[in-house]
């Protein structure tokens, strides 16, 4: 059972004296207070009271092979002593990218980022660059970080939302030029193939790209419906617009080259994030070497070489991070960490729909390759829509179980349309504590 956490709780009022809120970013609050935490190893983490917890958060599924994974930790080590920290180019750069372009199906270049969002808004950049044309289109309920144009019609209330075929588009943040990001960016709906294509065909002359969660991962683990992903790409090829493959989360985890390979689509750009690097900061676009290009720099100016499509930055290809990387990409590269993070999703798939049965409840879990939610509805939810209005539309049920988890030493995220994950190093007896712990609250809170 896990104790009190009242060191949280006077860290929590220190640190909302210098930080807003008391963390650094916003999705890390959780009221009334989050929890501060001390250290983390393998499938554990610890928090600053003392409490254990097996980890199914996995740093918003950022830790493929686990906490502290000692080939990873040992290649950043090695690397410090170089000196090398970021801003230059090394045999490391090179080598880390070539293995990206090998890891990754289709790839023909790749560039690193400092994050996931600036790897979506710089994939976005090279779109508009490559196409000369300045709308995407992006789907209801997935999330692509905080860039502008890509930060709309996640969290879009129904009541606002619009039609279900063409959702409108809803700015998430002020502080963003709402009238141009409403101009700019159309929302579809997800496994929607016929609704995509009409608005495909609708704004083709002025669409640079569709941009696609491939899993939506962000309400959930939205899957994409047999086939759907494949008629993604027929259309926007046979429009002449670009497909972004947004893998943040599914890199490298339902099969070591990810979403393209393990749902065999191709996409123009992918971009990467999270399990690149095993929870080191990193990020990536991977793609076509003439898209690329665009945004490489200008090799003929004497004053800076910008390029026509501007790229950069201080941290991009940080070499800590990249040490990790490379050191994650040799553990992933023969499927060993994928086949065992389906295999333990499905575990914990057919586990639920047991106990699920047995309690009479509308529960199941959906996800691959580690990285999956437990919805409480009577079907997978196939769009936002369904997904936002499951489990009564406010997650008492799960917000329920989770609280009886966390209580128990299991932690997933407080969110009701949240991913969860684990990583390899979470073991088979793992994710029976998991179940069991379940089973318990079926019938603690269903008496
Ligand atoms: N794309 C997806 C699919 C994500 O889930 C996220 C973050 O959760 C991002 C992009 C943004 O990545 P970052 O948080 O590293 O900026």
């Amino acid at each position: 059972m896990c104790g009190q956490t009242v060191k949280s709780e006077e860290m929590f009022k220190r640190a909302s004296r210098v930080v807003p809120g008391g963390v650094h970013s916003n999705a890390r609050y959780i009221a009334p207070y989050p929890l501060y935490f001390l250290r983390a190893e393998g499938n554990k983490i610890w928090d600053i009271d003392g409490n254990e917890y097996l980890d199914y958060f996995v740093n918003h599924g950022a830790i493929v092979l686990g906490h502290r994974h000692p080939k990873v930790e040992s290649a950043v080590r090695t690397q410090m002593d170089s000196g090398l920290a970021a801003g230059y180019e090394s045999e490391l750069t090179v080598s880390t990218t070539e293995d990206l372009v090998q890891i990754i199906p289709h790839a023909e270049m790749a560039r690193f980022a400092g994050s996931g969002s600036d790897a979506v808004m710089s994939s976005i950049h090279i779109a508009r660059g490559y196409t000369k044309r300045k709308k995407i289109l992006k789907m209801e309920g997935a999330w692509h970080g905080t860039y502008d144009y890509a930060c709309a019609s996640y969290r879009s209330p129904l009541a606002k939302a619009g039609p279900k075929k063409s959702p409108r588009t809803i700015p998430e943040s002020t502080g963003f030029v709402h009238e141009d990001i409403i101009k700019h960016t159309i929302i579809a709906p997800f496994n929607d193939s016929a609704a995509l294509e009409k608005l495909v065909k609708k704004n083709k002359r002025n669409l640079a790209a569709v941009l696609v969660e491939p899993i939506i991962h962000n309400s959930g683990a939205i899957m994409p419906k047999g086939g759907y992903l494949n008629s993604v790409r027929e259309i926007t090829e046979k429009n002449d617009i670009l497909l972004i493959i947004d893998e943040v989360i599914t890199g490298f985890r339902g099969a070591p080259g990810g979403a393209q390979e393990y749902y065999r689509v191709e996409a123009d750009l992918a971009t990467y994030g999270k399990a690149i690097a095993n929870g080191y900061p990193v990020a990536a676009i991977v793609g076509k070497k003439d898209i690329l290009e665009t945004a490489g720099p200008d090799t003929k100016s004497s004053i800076g070489g910008f390029g026509g499509v501007i790229y950069g930055g201080t941290f991009h290809a940080h070499h800590l991070a990249l040490a990790a990387c490379k050191a994650t990409m040799t553990e992933l590269k023969d499927g060993k960490v994928a086949q065992q993070l389906n295999d333990q999703t499905e575990m914990l798939k057919k586990g639920v729909e047991k106990i699920s049965a047995d309690a009479h409840l509308n529960m199941r879990v959906d996800g691959l390759g580690g990285e999956f939610t437990i919805y409480f509805a009577d079907r997978s939810p196939s769009n936002y829509r369904e997904a936002i209005t499951s489990d009564g539309g406010n997650g008492a049920n799960f917000l329920s179980l989770q609280r009886y988890l966390q209580q128990n030493g299991v932690r997933l995220l407080p969110r009701h349309i949240y991913h969860h994950g684990f990583s390899y190093s979470h073991t088979r007896e793992d994710i029976e504590r998991l179940l069991r712990g379940i089973r318990e609250w079926t019938t603690v809170s269903h008496k």
